[in-house]
């Protein structure tokens, strides 16, 4: 069979922000996808393309939706879709550019998806399944179900209080299927609504962009009470453990560490690199925290060498805007033991091939590898199936509100019922308990 239709339009995600959705068009069907948008973002990923025009306050998603349907798909029609790798690389060389700007990221990126889906279709295979092929696992029969890490508790960028850190997150490591860690995760939510409400009144449990609370907490060290309050009163001690996203690019100026960024009238409580390194540390010394992303600005590298050989073996140091599921920056920071795990966003690098890639060199490297949604989001869930097929041991879909993040934990859902014996929750195994 070979590709008929790819027709793009422009959609609206959860912020009520234009984005691009594809339909590629086979003789078995209509196969669809959506393309996330975040706002903590890192400056090296790839180019989301926007119109810049008065429409959407300039966010309008026509120039790359024009761009799907005059250029890119009609050079791709007739081809067949199982040949993921040569239709992404074809788009890649189309662009010519080093990041995508001349088509859009999100433009090459919601065919590539969308592309995937009728692969799938043509050789009957489950989509994770099928990713599995795509990154050349040798075990298709048996799959790991990722450890969740769920936003409970937004900040940063993604919140409008005093938090400096954008996620404060709960992984049920404990568990011992991925339905209990949902189980774990969600009576734990349930607990930290009622726990928050009593300390701060009603209007703190307003959600975020990701479905998190977000209370107007003055410090991290607050959010890490609430946490560990919630995960006792729930009865999981010691099974949920605690991972951040500090999200540093954000709060970054000129060369100090800005931990009141987001309190109006503040002159700044700054802190330099190792200033801020010992502020982690104390967390990790008090805190039953097992993950920290992002914990200083994108091009702070010697800050996450001293940190990571420091604490390396004992957390994991998640690189997202550090790495942006770029293969090059995963290799300078693997030469420079800066990190010890990726961050995998799809819509950073702009196509499924080269995610997989970075998904790849990363686990070559015996780091480990997180899945992620964008705060940005849409109902598509392919995310979820990418994590059990390419084997990321971890994925951040949000909190345990608002169903464009409910969407993917409840596909994961599907996948362990469809799986059965065949699914092993990568909680137990998880390197950093
Ligand atoms: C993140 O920083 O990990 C994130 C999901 O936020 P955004 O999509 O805004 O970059
Ligand atoms: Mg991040």
């Amino acid at each position: 069979m070979s590709i008929i239709g790819i027709t793009a339009r422009q959609i609206f995600d959860s912020r009520g922000t234009p984005t691009v959705e594809v339909d590629v068009t086979t003789k078995l069907g209509v196969f669809r996808a959506s393309v996330p948008s975040g706002i903590s973002t890192g400056i090296y990923e790839a180019h989301e393309l926007r119109d810049g025009e008065e429409a959407y306050l300039g966010k309008g998603v026509q120039k790359a939706v024009r761009n799907v349907n005059h250029v890119l798909g009609l050079k791709l029609m007739g081809m067949q879709p199982v040949r993921q790798h040569d239709i992404d690389e074809t788009m890649i060389k189309l662009d010519g550019t080093e990041n995508k700007k001349k088509y859009g990221a999100n433009a090459i990126l919601g065919i590539s998806l969308a592309l995937s889906k009728a692969g799938a279709r043509e050789l009957n295979l489950p989509l994770y399944t099928y990713y599995a092929e795509l990154a050349g696992n040798m075990n298709t029969q048996t799959f790991e179900l990722p450890v969740p890490a769920f936003n409970v508790i937004n900040g940063g960028a993604h919140a409008d209080n005093s938090l400096a850190f954008q996620e404060f997150m709960i992984m049920p490591i404990g568990a011992s299927s991925f339905s209990e860690a949902m189980r774990m995760g969600t009576e734990t939510y349930q607990h930290l609504k009622v726990i928050i409400k009593k300390k701060y009144g009603g209007g703190a449990t307003n959600v975020g962009d990701e479905g998190g609370f977000a209370p107007n907490l003055k410090s991290a060290e607050e959010g890490l009470d609430l946490l560990v309050s919630a995960i006792e009163k729930a009865g999981y001690t010691g099974k949920v453990k605690i991972a951040i996203d500090a999200a540093a690019s954000e709060f970054y100026e000129n060369g100090k560490y800005n931990l009141d960024w987001k309190i109006p009238g503040s002159s700044g409580k700054l802190l330099s690199s190792s200033e801020l390194a010992s502020v982690y540390e104390e967390y990790v010394n008090k805190y039953p925290i097992v993950s920290i992303e992002d914990p200083f600005s994108q091009d702070d590298w010697e800050a996450y060498e001293g940190f990571c050989s420091k604490l390396g073996k004992k957390i994991q140091i998640v690189g997202d805007d550090l790495l942006v599921t770029n293969t090059n920056r995963i290799s300078e920071a693997v030469r420079r033991k800066a990190c010890n795990a990726l961050l995998l966003k799809v819509n950073q690098i702009g196509t499924i091939s080269e995610a997989i890639a970075a998904a790849k060199m990363a686990a070559e490297n015996h780091w480990t590898v997180m899945m992620s949604h964008r705060s940005g989001e849409t109902e598509d869930t392919t995310i979820a199936d990418l994590a059990v097929g390419i084997g990321t041991n971890q994925i951040k879909a949000g909190s345990l509100a608002r169903s464009e993040r409910l969407a993917k934990y409840n596909q994961l859902l599907r996948i362990e019922e469809e799986l059965g014996q065949n699914a092993k929750y990568a909680g137990p195994s998880f390197p950093y308990q």
